[in-house]
């Protein structure tokens, strides 16, 4: 593994970051959430990685039945709960196939007073497991016309467009489907302008792929988002991938991995990319037949350790609000 990390982080150093522009807070800018378009200055708090509810470990599904009154009665109450701590936004990363139901974000959504957004992509994680059978028989190009439709003409009829592309590698050696889902992300951002949040981990040959395959195709790493990138031990790819420009979501955290997170967080401050920090908890408040995996901790145990080791406000704002502003506002980004 250590090999590996090393090849790619000098790989890596070839990426120029060219995203400063990219960055600056524009306050025209507009992000679809299940209530239509949103200014992107209304986002407050967010949490960019989150699963309201999932379908994790049951078989795929277009669009996923939920029984209702039991996923109203566990959810709303605790995205309530989740409001009144201050978290005004939640990515809901939940795909289709993999339990996506935006009938239902939206009446979550207009019960808790939280704002949703939900995604258009596949999800390719699991051993692609979801990923419908139509997508090894289309061309990227194909795939990436569902997704711009999603984009330009509402999901399913139901008017509700998506605010990011979600998409996945599995482990390991990127396989085709994976590239080839990629691929049509990177068609489809071309064409909507939205983000591209990729669940990639400590997969240091899968970020090499990204990387190379938005370079071909002209993109700016600044529409990329490394998802799970709190998953790696190397602080040297940590830092190589920072400075490609990319959004590094810290996206996993739950109070015994303070110390950890907070490190990270110094870290990358230190290096001057706290600007290209986004966090979350991958929570998911309807696993089927489980207990809420929550997603307050960043506000209540992270916030105020960052704070004590000395984390202004300004800065917490800088990550809280205006990073997920800047990763998620809709915009093409072409590499210059
Ligand atoms: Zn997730």
């Amino acid at each position: 593994m250590k090999k590996i990390i090393l090849a790619v982080v000098s790989m890596l150093m070839m990426f120029s970051c060219n995203s400063t522009q990219e960055r600056s807070s524009d306050p025209e800018g507009f992000i679809y959430s299940v209530h239509g378009k949103m200014d992107i200055s209304e986002l407050g708090i967010a949490l960019t990685h989150e699963h309201v509810m999932s379908q994790f470990g049951a078989e795929p599904a277009y669009v996923s039945d939920y029984d209702k009154e039991l996923l109203f009665r566990q959810v709303i109450p605790y995205l309530k709960e989740v409001k009144a701590l201050g978290i005004n936004t939640i990515f809901d990363c939940t795909t289709v196939y993999f339990g996506r139901n935006v009938s239902l974000l939206k009446e979550m959504a207009d019960s808790s007073g939280i704002e949703l957004i939900t995604n258009t992509g596949y999800y390719a994680g699991a051993k692609d497991r979801y990923v419908p059978e139509s997508a090894y028989e289309s061309t990227s190009e194909e795939i990436a016309e569902i997704w711009i439709d999603e984009f330009e003409n509402g999901i399913d009829h139901t008017g509700i467009k998506p605010g990011f592309i979600k998409l996945a590698y599995d482990d390991g050696d990127p396989s085709e489907i994976d590239s080839k889902l990629f691929i049509a992300g990177i068609h489809a951002h071309l064409a909507t302008g939205l983000t591209l949040a990729v669940h990639t981990g400590d997969n240091p040959q899968a970020i090499e792929k990204q990387l190379q395959l938005l370079e071909e195709f002209g993109v700016s790493t600044s529409a990329w988002v490394w998802v799970h990138a709190c998953n790696t031990k190397s602080d040297s790819l940590l830092l190589a991938v920072a400075k490609t420009g990319a959004w590094i979501s810290l996206d996993k955290f739950k109070a015994p991995q303070v110390e950890d997170y907070i490190s990270n967080i110094k870290l990358l401050k230190q290096e001057g990319f706290l600007d290209q920090i986004l966090l979350s908890h991958d929570g998911n408040s309807f696993p089927r037949g489980g207990d809420i995996r929550g997603y307050q901790s960043v506000i209540t145990h992270l916030v105020p350790a960052l704070e004590e080791s000395g984390f202004s406000t300004e800065e917490m704002n800088q990550i809280l609000v205006v990073n997920p502003q800047n990763a998620f506002r809709v915009r093409v980004r072409k590499k210059s």
